[in-house]
Order: structure tokens, then sequence, then C-alpha cells
């Protein structure tokens, strides 16, 4: 690849988005630091992580997983290699059969091609799902913060837009002069002030962690939520969604949600664990944020990875550095262009 090493650049956020750009740009040896306050709450510190190729509703493979698994697997198999650690695993993966007219449709797609190759036999009223995984969201990102600090490569505070100034085509900051500011901001992305005219939706995700007197399964079950085993009788009961209080405190009412999916499952004695919130970077046509500023030609954006983080980072990150790098084209769907409408009409006001 050619050698980058004279573009600067700053990247705002040490999510998976982050994350997953930073890798990228270091691959073509680009001057990389990553600015991003370790210690505020963030979607990926409270991930699931879980990587699912179907979509469960009506039985459809979920959008472009062909393209994704396998950069899934190979982008984190990277970091694992890089940092040593192992953040990856497949799951015994099922979901719950809730009728006979489902049934009949899970054989029905069963047979089908490509989805044959993700689905599974009914066994014990659950479908089996195929390829799918889990990421430890958690120690990626402290693991990924700490191989950063001590390549020093992380501002690790807050950034504030009042600091950024332009000049001679850089991007001036506290810091320094850099060619291209990425900002991965996640959820905060909605006080962006050069980004905010994007139609973001956030949505709060929630999850509890129960302990049970027996265990109750040893496969990751799912119903209206998932119920993960987590050994020694713990269960993560993942996740809920909640579009109206949009709040990193964990509410009531979800955790109710939460219980009622288990309650369907199984009735069994339970005490409660842990309870944790976060803001999910959803956006309203469910498809990522990626590309520069139509006027600040030296930002950009990667965002509204949604409820999909772990699946959209590996394969759009390596999109939008190929794009912001060589030029090469963004895909209509995600480029942000599509909402330039938007933009205009923000700006004429
Ligand atoms: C409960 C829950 C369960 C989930 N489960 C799954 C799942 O099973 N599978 C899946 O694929 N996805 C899941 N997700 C979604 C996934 O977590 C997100 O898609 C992903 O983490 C988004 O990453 P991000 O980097 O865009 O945002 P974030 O992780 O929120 O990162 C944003 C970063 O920007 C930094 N930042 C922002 N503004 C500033 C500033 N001004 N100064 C300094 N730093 C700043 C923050 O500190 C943070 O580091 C779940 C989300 C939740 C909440």
């Amino acid at each position: 690849m050619y050698n980058f090493g004279a573009v600067k650049i700053i990247i705002i956020g040490s999510g998976l988005a982050g994350i997953a750009i930073a890798e990228r740009f270091m691959a073509a040896r680009c001057d990389v630091t990553v600015l991003s306050n370790t210690a505020q709450a963030s979607s990926t510190a409270i991930s699931t992580g879980m990587y699912n190729p179907l979509v469960f509703r009506r039985l459809n493979l979920s959008w472009m997983i062909q393209d994704l698994l396998p950069e899934i697997h190979s982008f984190y198999g990277s970091i694992e290699e890089k940092l040593a650690i192992p953040i990856k695993e497949p799951i015994e993966f099922a979901r719950r059969i809730p009728s006979q007219d489902y049934h009949h449709l899970w054989e029905k797609r069963g047979r089908e091609k490509p989805l044959s190759t993700y689905m599974g036999p009914i066994k014990d009223g659950y479908g089996t799902v195929k390829h799918a995984g889990m990421l430890d969201c958690t120690l990626l990102k402290v693991q990924y913060e700490r191989y950063l600090r001590a390549e020093n490569r992380l501002i690790d505070r807050s950034f504030s837009f009042d600091e950024l100034s332009f000049k001679d085509g850089q991007v001036c900051i506290a810091e320094g002069n850099f060619d291209l500011v990425v900002f991965c901001d996640g959820p905060y992305a909605t006080q962006n002030p050069y980004f905010n005219w994007l139609p973001f939706k956030l949505c709060q995700g929630e999850w509890i962690i129960i302990q049970t007197e027996t265990p109750l399964t040893s496969r990751v079950l799912n119903n209206k939520v998932n119920v993960i085993p987590m050994g020694e009788n713990r269960y993560k009961l993942s996740s809920s969604y909640g579009w109206e209080t949009l709040d990193w405190q964990p509410q009531e009412e979800a955790k109710k949600d939460l219980l009622r999916g288990f309650e369907d499952l199984f009735d069994v004695p339970f005490t409660i664990i842990e309870h944790r919130a976060a803001l999910r970077p959803t956006v309203s046509d469910r498809r990522p944020y990626l590309g520069r500023h139509p006027e600040h030609r030296s930002l950009a954006i990667f965002n509204g990875l949604g409820s999909k983080g772990v699946m959209l980072a590996p394969y759009f990150s390596k999109h939008l550095a190929s794009h912001l790098l060589e030029d090469t084209p963004l895909m209509p769907e995600v480029d942000i262009k599509r909402h330039l409408k938007r933009f205009r009409h923000a700006n004429e006001g």
C-alpha cells in the first residue's frame, strides 16, 4: 500500500468506530492520534457485543452479512493478535420458535440458499443459528486505549468544539495541526455542531445480569431478549430498546421488560446482580454515516453504527479509510451525502 506517513490524522472517540478507523489508518502508516475522554460513558463499554447473521422477524439475512462476516473475523482476529487478548468467540445461539407458522417458515427458509448456511435444525423448540458470535467490547475498549497510551497516540480528555479552527487547509486544536479530523463520537454526535444536521435517532439500551439457583441453558437463547449464559448460574438479559427516555442511567421500565422476556421462558427464582444502560448511535435509515463534511473537507465522520457496531465497524472502517486516503467512492447507502438536503436546509436559516 502507498505510504501515507505524511498524513496527520486525529480521531475523536475511542469506541468501536474510533478503534476501527484508527486501525485502518495505522495500517496505511498514517500519523494517527486519538483524542477521547476514556472515563466518559460510551455505547461500546456497555455493548453486549453479539453478532448475528439473521433478522429474526421475517427470517432474512442481516444486511450485507456475507461481506461483513469475513471482515469481522479478520479484523478482530488481527487485534487479538496485536494486543494478545482474546476478544471474540463463536456462540451456540438458538432462536425460540413461538408458533407453528414460524416453525414452517424456519424450515422453509432453512432450505433456501444462502440462508441455509446460517440456519440449523429446530431442537427443543429452538432454531439453531450458525456463525453467530460475541465480542468482548468492554475489554477491547480498555485494552485498545491502553495500547494507544503506550504508543503515545492517546490524548485522554474532553474535546471542546470552541478550540477547533482552520488554517491553510489544516485543522488546529490545542495539541497541534492535523490534515484530517475524523469524528467517531457515537451518541455524542447530536451535540457536534459540524454534523448534528444528520438525522440521529438515539436509542437507549439496557441489560441486566441475574443469578439463578440452578443452571438453565448453555446456549444463548433468543426470545424477546437474549438470555446469555455467563457461568456460575449467571445470565445476561440483553437488551432493551428505549426511544423516549434517552439517558445513560438504567430505567425501571426497561428492567421490567427484560425480566418479562426472561419469565416468558423460565419460571425460576433469581436475584438481580447488575443493571446497566447506554445510548446507541442509531440513525433514521439504519445505515452508517460515512464521509467528509460538505464544506470543511478536513472534517469527516464515522458514526451511525446503531445496534450493530460489532458487525459494521470492521467493513465500513476499511471502506471509509480507503475513501479518505485514496478517494475511492463511498456506497451511496452509507454516504452522508444522502442527507445533503438537510445540511443545506440547516444552513439556509
Ligand atoms: C445495551 C447495549 C447493547 C448493545 N449490544 C450490541 C450487540 O450485541 N451487538 C452490536 O453489534 N452492537 C451492540 N450495541 C451497539 C454498539 O455498542 C454500538 O454500535 C457501538 O458501540 C457504537 O460505537 P461508537 O464508537 O460509534 O460510539 P461509542 O462507543 O459511544 O464511542 C464514542 C466515543 O466518543 C468519545 N467522545 C464523544 N465526544 C467526545 C468529546 N467531546 N471529547 C472526548 N471524547 C468524546 C466517547 O468518550 C467515546 O469514547 C449495544 C449497545 C448498547 C447500549
